[in-house]
């Protein structure tokens, strides 16, 4: 070897163990799949509020961030470009599916889903029901656009393809990065409108943090999720999942939602109570002719936290409650319930597993 070269490739190897930085066909491969959302929005101005969210395309998200590249071997898939408002079932079984056949057919390592924050938890929670690997799934967006002030899409990427690359993500679910904390799919939460520091897990707190692009955690995940769980997305590919919508009350809640949804076949209903899962006369006559025609009815909750458990005020048998999850978390689990299970012992018994 010429003096030179084998200088250049010992201070390569020396400056690569001090920034632990691998060489590059040994970092992991991880696939950025994009979905939309602020993360690729954009403003007319950098301190303009307003702004379109969904707008930048996969691969201008990646080269906003080139030290993704001395972490991992990054490719990116544009599965849609939606902000998350309009997020849909449909496009969930086919993230779903894409990750799938991503990891069965071993292209890549690890995943970082880029997602509006608006239903973030939804999408998460969903994947972390129906993905069979214990490969890394990180959702990560931003509260700003991506040419706003302080735009946090970037560090959030950044955080989140770290992750995905992290041996120690390995087996925890589907988890989700923002502001430099880690989530579990299932517990956490968006709990501002416009702040950077808008996630957060009510009732567990985050399960980790990312510290200089290693993550720290805190604690597992609860039990069940992706290999633990009862659903595949290998058994949805068929099926249109089940309707089921979400009903809220408050003083003086009508019946009026609850016998349209009736009439309209819902399968069915989680109703997001006031304080410990309760609900107003007239919704409590509604949800009782709803159990009546068939329809499956979770009582939730819409205080941030504590859940609904069993066995407090006026509980009937053909009730299930939500446990831990928020309304629209125990709407997802309902719809794949439904999928599988058809009495409300079965249906219950599966809340109980997973709240
Ligand atoms: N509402 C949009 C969405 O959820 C923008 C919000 C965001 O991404 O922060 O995609």
């Amino acid at each position: 070897m010429k003096k030179s070269l084998k200088k250049y490739v010992l201070t390569t190897i020396l400056l690569c163990s001090v920034l632990q930085i691998l060489p590059a066909e040994n970092r992991p491969r991880i696939t950025i799949i994009a979905t939309g959302g602020t993360i690729a929005g954009i403003s007319s101005s950098p301190t303009e509020a307003s702004y379109d969210p969904a707008r930048l395309s996969v691969e201008v998200l990646m080269e906003q961030v080139p030290a993704l590249n001395d972490v991992a071997q990054i490719n990116g898939f544009q599965l849609c470009n939606v902000a998350s408002q309009h997020m849909t079932t449909a496009i969930w079984i086919r993230l779903a599916s894409v990750i799938d056949s991503l990891f069965s057919n071993g292209q890549c390592d690890g995943i970082v889903v880029t997602h509006g924050t608006d239903t973030m938890e939804e999408t998460a929670f969903f994947l972390d029901l129906v993905l069979p690997h214990q490969n890394p799934v990180i959702l990560t967006g931003a509260m700003r656009p991506s040419n706003g002030l302080g735009a946090d899409g970037p560090a959030n990427l950044f955080n989140a393809v770290c992750l995905a690359a992290d041996s120690a993500a390995h087996g925890r679910g589907v988890m989700a990065v923002m502001n430099d904390y880690i989530f579990a799919a299932a517990e956490f939460t968006k709990t501002h409108t416009v702040n950077p520091q808008a996630f957060e897990s009510p009732d567990h707190g985050p399960i980790g943090v990312i510290r200089g692009g290693k993550p720290v955690f805190f604690r597992s995940p609860r039990p069940v999720h992706t290999v633990h769980s009862r659903f595949s997305i290998r058994q949805l590919q068929q099926i249109v999942l089940p309707r089921v919508e979400v009903v809220l009350s408050y003083a003086g809640a009508s019946s009026i939602p609850v016998e349209a949804l009736i009439e309209n076949g819902v399968e069915g209903i989680v109703v997001a109570g006031v304080g410990h899962g309760n609900y107003s006369l007239d919704i409590e006559k509604s949800i009782d002719r709803a159990v009546r025609c068939g329809v499956f009815v979770v009582r939730g909750s819409r205080v941030l936290r504590g859940g609904v458990t069993f066995g407090v005020e006026s509980l009937s048998d053909s009730q299930i409650v939500s446990g831990f999850l928020s309304p629209q978390k125990a709407r997802i689990l309902l719809m794949l319930a439904l999928t599988r299970y058809n009495t409300v012992e079965q249906v219950g018994e599966l809340f109980g597993r997973y709240r």
